[in-house]
This record gives C-alpha cells, structure tokens and sequence, in this order.
C-alpha cells in the first residue's frame, strides 16, 4: 500500500515537472515586441530567453545555393531565397542591423540559451526534392552540435513531417495545417498538432483525440486573452504568440 502511494507521488511529481496539464507559451518568431522589432532575429530569440518563455519559434528556408536562412517570408529585400545565393544575401540587414541569419548562426545562438526550446518551422518548398534537402540539412546539424532535444520542428508541409519522422523519430515533430485528425498523423509518426486556433476550438475532439495517442497540442497565433483562457480550457499544451510576455501571464 505504501509503495503504491510513494509511485502515484513519484508519477505526479513527474507529471509536475514536466509541465503536464500546463498551457506553455512559444514566443512567434522570437520576442520582437512590436512592429519596429526584427522578427527571426538573434536578438530576438535572446529576448525570447530573457522573457522566460517555453519556447521561440523561428522560420527556415534554403538558398539556391542549398544555405539554411532564417526568415519569415520567401523572400527579402525584393530578392527570392529560393532563387539568390547566399554570398548575394549575406549582404542583407534586418531591421536592426543584424545580417540574415544562417540556421548555423541561429542554433549557435540558441546553443547559448538552453532554457528556451528552439521551435524550428521548415517552410514548404517547391519540389519534395528541396525540401528533402533542407530537412537533412537540419537534422544533420542539430545532431552535430547535440542539439537533439532542444530543437522541435514543425511545418506546414506533410511531406517535411514525414521525413522528420523518418530521419528523427524521437524529436518532437508538429504538423501545421489544421487539416489532418491527430490519428492520422500519428500513423505517419508525427507525434504533435500546432493548429490554428480556431481549428482547435471548432474540434475540441482532436484536442482529446491527440492527448489520448500521447500528442502535444499547440495554437498558433494567439494573441488575445479571451482566446488564450479558452484554449488553456481545453488543456491546449501550448500557445504561440506575438505577446509573449503578457501571454505568460494570461496561461497561469
Ligand atoms: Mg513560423
């Protein structure tokens, strides 16, 4: 009897721990505070860290020349990523000053803050063949620097999802879309949700469904109050947000 309390204990401190029944906030393109700020840059994942968040999420795409950058939109500066080379790019500065970021220098950055989980979205591409391509990229280089467990992904495309199955099975590995049932994903070995939030409340079912097969459930871009106390209602893991700070407020 008193061994099966000391292991009910012992799990429930576990669940504590790790966070279990909390709704934790992601950071949208790291902490950039207003439209003056540089969104993706290292500056703002360091003010990420500093905030005290869970997480920072930040975008990556590949040159032509197959160079992983971070950046938001495909393109900067008039100039398509997917189509200029990286030495025609390094030339850019974001609106701080900063040059575009390599995912090299972002993971080196993030490396330096191991309190905050680095939320790496891979953008779709235009062929699977890109894409493969950027995937094994990251991996290869989250798996040098010993960076496995504090790099999660997420994507908009189903075909990146899968390869991240595949390539790194144990990472967690969110899908976008707002368009597959949890099951379904899990299937493929995609082991999260990051859902558009009005996705997640029209099915409240899915929430259930992905927690049952043993999912994370995440709510992108939640900006408001009202939005953040429903889905924390419905034991939404987390929240991703352009108000981190006041976010981290609004989930306690
Ligand atoms: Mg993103």
């Amino acid at each position: 009897m008193k061994w099966k309390r000391i292991m009910v204990c012992a799990l429930l401190g576990g669940m504590v721990l790790a966070g279990y029944g909390q709704t934790r906030v992601i950071a949208h393109r790291g902490y950039w505070k207003d439209a003056a700020g540089a969104q993706n840059s290292l500056a703002s994942l360091r003010e990420a860290a500093r905030a005290g968040v869970y997480g920072s999420e930040f975008d990556v795409q590949l040159t032509k020349d197959s160079v992983a950058v971070v950046n938001h939109d495909d393109d900067i500066a008039g100039q398509v990523i997917s189509e200029t080379v990286y030495p025609q790019l390094q030339e850019l500065r974001l609106k701080n000053g900063e040059v575009l970021p390599t995912l090299d220098a972002y993971l080196a950055a993030g490396k330096e803050q191991p309190e905050v989980q680095l939320i790496l979205e891979i953008k779709p591409h235009k062929t699977e063949l890109e894409e493969n391509t950027l995937v094994r990229i990251i991996v290869d280089r989250v798996k040098a620097l010993g960076m496995e467990r504090q790099v999660e992904y997420i994507s908009f495309s189903l075909n990146v999802c899968r390869q991240l199955a595949a390539r790194t099975p144990s990472s967690s590995i969110s899908y976008l879309r707002s368009d597959i049932a949890p099951k379904e994903l899990k299937e493929m070995g995609i082991n999260g949700i990051d859902y558009h939030y009005k996705a997640l409340l029209q099915k409240p079912e899915w929430i259930a469904e992905a927690h049952r097969l043993g999912m994370t459930v995440n709510a992108w871009t939640v900006n408001e109050q009202e939005t953040i106390r429903q889905l924390k209602e419905q034991q939404v893991d987390f929240v991703t947000t352009d108000r981190p700070v006041e976010a981290s407020e609004w989930v306690k």
